[in-house]
């Protein structure tokens, strides 16, 4: 095999809560999260010079050793000494710095790509292994679904399939820092209010009961994305009002989405929110 082509899926955060501030810095998370259908495509192709040499679709992004497919790809060359190079192409659909893991998903595709195209026939344990050392959220766009994420994102534990629920994302007009959104983080502001009830959401998801599910899907974050960008509270304002049985910032935002009853219900409420010309619109469905 010398060629292979890879979907990316991107994430959508059903709950975020901020368990506690590390003494190293990172905060200590508890989270669930859900893979969607947007996707980036990655096409790796073998070559017979050596180097890794990558092209992508957003000419906005680095195409260079700071791209995350591209550090995938390093890391695998060098642990096990694959000889010949790689032409990396990444058709780029996932919004950047969105709140939506389009850079670790990219990471993730290359990591399981290669695994293929090299047939090197590494389990998914190492994968992921591999994955946490360019990003916490490497290992879950590994693995993929619906799952519990504990630690700082890479303590990852099975829940209940939630695929087939249609969603709508809106990403206003803003570019997010995650780093910038955990710095101005502070623990003493957050109410138990604020904070999910992990363990009554995972028994909503469970019973595919969205309703239910929108009472416990708290996302922490948002208390500082959103005092800080009044476009992402007017977002999510506007996907309630569109006909969302629950919506959420995912991430660090700025992106919102909402989950619907059916698909014609998100149809129309893609139809509406595509209207505002500053932001953009997907509409998906989790996997
Ligand atoms: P997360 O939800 O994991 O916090 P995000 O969706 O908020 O991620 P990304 O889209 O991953 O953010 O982008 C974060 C930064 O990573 C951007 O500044 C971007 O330049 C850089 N980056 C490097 N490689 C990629 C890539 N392949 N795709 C997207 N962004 C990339």
């Amino acid at each position: 095999m010398s060629y292979i082509e890879i979907p990316a899926y991107a994430k959508i955060n059903l709950s975020l809560d901020v368990v506690r501030k590390r003494e190293d810095g990172y905060h200590e998370l508890k989270m669930i999260m859900q893979t969607v259908s947007l996707h980036d495509t990655i096409c790796l192709e073998k070559t017979r010079e050596a180097g890794i040499h990558l092209e992508c679709s957003d000419r906005s992004l680095p195409a260079d050793s700071t791209n995350t497919a591209w550090r995938a790809a390093e890391l695998m060359f060098e642990r096990y000494g694959l000889a010949g190079g790689l032409r990396v192409r990444i058709i780029k659909r996932i919004p950047v710095a969105a709140g939506l893991a389009g850079g670790s998903t990219d990471a993730a595709a290359v990591l399981k790509g290669i695994n293929e195209l090299y047939d090197l026939g590494l389990d998914i344990g190492e994968l992921k292994r591999l994955g946490l050392r360019i990003g916490a959220d490497v290992p879950f766009c590994i693995e993929g679904g619906t799952r519990l994420a504990e630690g700082i994102g890479e303590i990852l534990t099975p829940l209940p399939d939630f695929s087939g629920v249609d969603v709508v994302i809106v990403r206003p007009d803003i570019a997010i820092s995650t780093p910038q959104v955990f710095s101005r983080f502070d623990m003493s502001q957050v109410t138990e209010q604020d904070r999910p009830d992990t363990g009554q959401l995972i028994g909503a998801l469970a019973k595919r009961d969205i309703k239910e599910a929108s009472r416990h899907m708290k996302n922490v974050l948002e208390l500082v994305t959103m005092r800080w960008h009044d476009t992402v509270s007017l977002a999510k304002g506007r996907m309630e009002k569109a006909g969302a049985e629950a919506s959420l910032m995912s991430g660090s935002g700025p992106s919102v989405f909402g989950l619907f009853a059916d698909q014609e219900k998100a149809l129309e409420a893609y139809t509406m929110l595509s209207a505002y010309p500053q932001w953009e619109c997907w509409i998906a469905k989790t996997v």
